[in-house]
């Protein structure tokens, strides 16, 4: 969220932001919102204060003993308790809209950032390792999986319907190492790690910048006003919600947890395998830090590269790309998508996405610090994937497939996998 006064002050770099992020939103709403609260809230306070000086009138009337006067004073109180209670109807009217609209401004995005309208404008800026080549037919994730007796389609769908899979025998195995790796390396970079609720309430996920908008990828538990979450950002920065922080360091949160997405806007997109599924595991980095522009920028370079460390851990070959505007979401400043080589997709695909949010998410959360000079300041939040899993099994089982259908366990890996160097079919 926007700071309203800041909103009214750069209108057209606002509104500017709404449309490079393919929002509908119109700042001039807004403001005019904003105008008509503000305006009937000074009508309310002339009213209240009239009210309170009649009232003090009539008091002293009745100790001087005049009575008619004091009633006509009373006929004027009983007028304006009318008035005031259409003008209180009307200020939670425009207090409403206001508020509506105000959950839906963008984040502002950081001058590096590309302007496009999806993601076909994101720019690659780094590559790391060559696209796998094999000289066999290579097999595809579903394949080495059903093979190896590790992924079992058929039976999720079954069970749970589309987007849905059990993992089994070694399946599990690689899908928990991946995530103890990804944890062990990120308590080993000072991360406090939590086991955090996978139910939270509407309140943190508008907190948190996924609702209003959000809300039709979220699973709602039946009569509460709760959901499952999506990813354990919700509560990692809901965990200093309403809370006073010590800034001084950056606090570094992680949690290994199962996420849920309903992907309603994802239809007939990605449904072969593993790659878009509604329940998957995956290991969140957060981090709360001052509000300094060149901190967080730091900052966002630090969990960029924990996840970059893990795919080098994992011998598999990616590309980082600076996310452009239409593909970023409404609380994003700041972008890097990672992109991992998927030899059945023939592409680099999407496996981590690390954003700085600003104060965003902090600002509607109401997580603050105390400056140098003792003023209370909202905090910076950023987040990065570690480890999505199972999606980081498709280029695992496919880049390090061997022409008889066994599979390398990658070095780090071996100690999570009882010293195994292969799966052998
Ligand atoms: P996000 O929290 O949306 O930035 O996603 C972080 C990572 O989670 C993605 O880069 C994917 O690796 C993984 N992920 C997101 N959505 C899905 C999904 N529906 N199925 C499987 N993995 C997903």
């Amino acid at each position: 969220m926007l700071d309203m006064k800041w909103i009214r002050e750069h209108a057209d770099e606002v509104q500017a932001v709404a449309y490079h992020k393919g929002m509908e939103l119109s700042i001039a709403e807004l403001i005019a919102w904003d105008d008509q609260r503000r305006h009937i809230l000074q009508e309310v306070e002339q009213g209240r204060q009239e009210r309170n000086k009649l009232s003090l009138d009539i008091r002293s009337l009745i100790a001087k003993g005049d009575h008619e006067a004091a009633e006509q004073l009373k006929s004027r109180v009983k007028d304006i308790n009318g008035k005031l209670t259409t003008l209180e109807e009307a200020l939670a009217e425009a207090e409403t809209q206001h508020q509506q609209l105000l959950m839906r401004v963008p984040n502002i995005v950081s001058p590096d950032t590309p302007i496009g309208r999806s993601d076909k404008d994101n720019v690659e800026i780094k590559r790391v390792g060559e696209a796998t080549v094999f000289d066999f037919e290579p097999k595809d994730h579903v394949a080495l999986g059903e093979l190896h007796a590790m992924i079992d389609l058929p039976r999720g769908v079954k069970t749970a319907g589309t987007r849905s899979y059990y993992l089994k025998g070694a399946g599990v195995l690689l899908h928990r190492a991946v995530q103890q790796l990804a944890l062990d390396l990120l308590l080993d970079k000072g991360f406090t790690l939590l086991e955090v609720p996978l139910m939270a309430r509407t309140k943190m996920l508008t907190n948190t910048g996924f609702f209003p908008l959000g809300e039709d990828q979220t699973y709602r538990i039946a009569g509460e006003s709760k959901w499952l979450v999506g990813t354990s950002e919700v509560p990692l920065v809901s965990f200093y919600s309403n809370e006073i922080v010590d800034a001084a360091e950056p606090i570094r949160l992680a949690a290994a947890s199962t996420c849920f997405r309903s992907e309603i806007g994802s239809a007939g997109r990605d449904v072969h395998g593993l790659y878009r599924v509604h329940q998957f595991a995956k290991v969140e980095q957060v981090v709360i830090c001052e509000n300094s522009l060149e901190r967080s920028e730091q900052l966002l370079q630090e969990i960029t590269h924990n996840a970059e460390e893990l795919l080098r851990q994992l011998e598999l070959p990616y590309r980082v790309m600076a996310v452009s505007t239409g593909d970023m979401s409404q609380k994003t400043y700041k972008q890097y998508d990672i992109e991992t080589w998927m030899p059945s997709r023939q592409a680099y695909s999407e496996t981590h996405s690390s954003s700085n949010l600003l104060d965003f998410q902090a600002r509607r959360s109401n997580i603050r610090y105390r400056d140098a000079a003792g003023r209370l300041q909202y905090c910076f939040t950023l987040n990065n994937t570690a480890v999505a899993s199972p999606r980081i099994l498709i280029p695992l089982l496919e880049n390090h497939q061997l022409e008889d259908g066994a599979i390398r366990i990658p070095q780090a890996l071996r100690p999570y996998m009882n010293g195994l160097e292969q799966l052998v079919p």
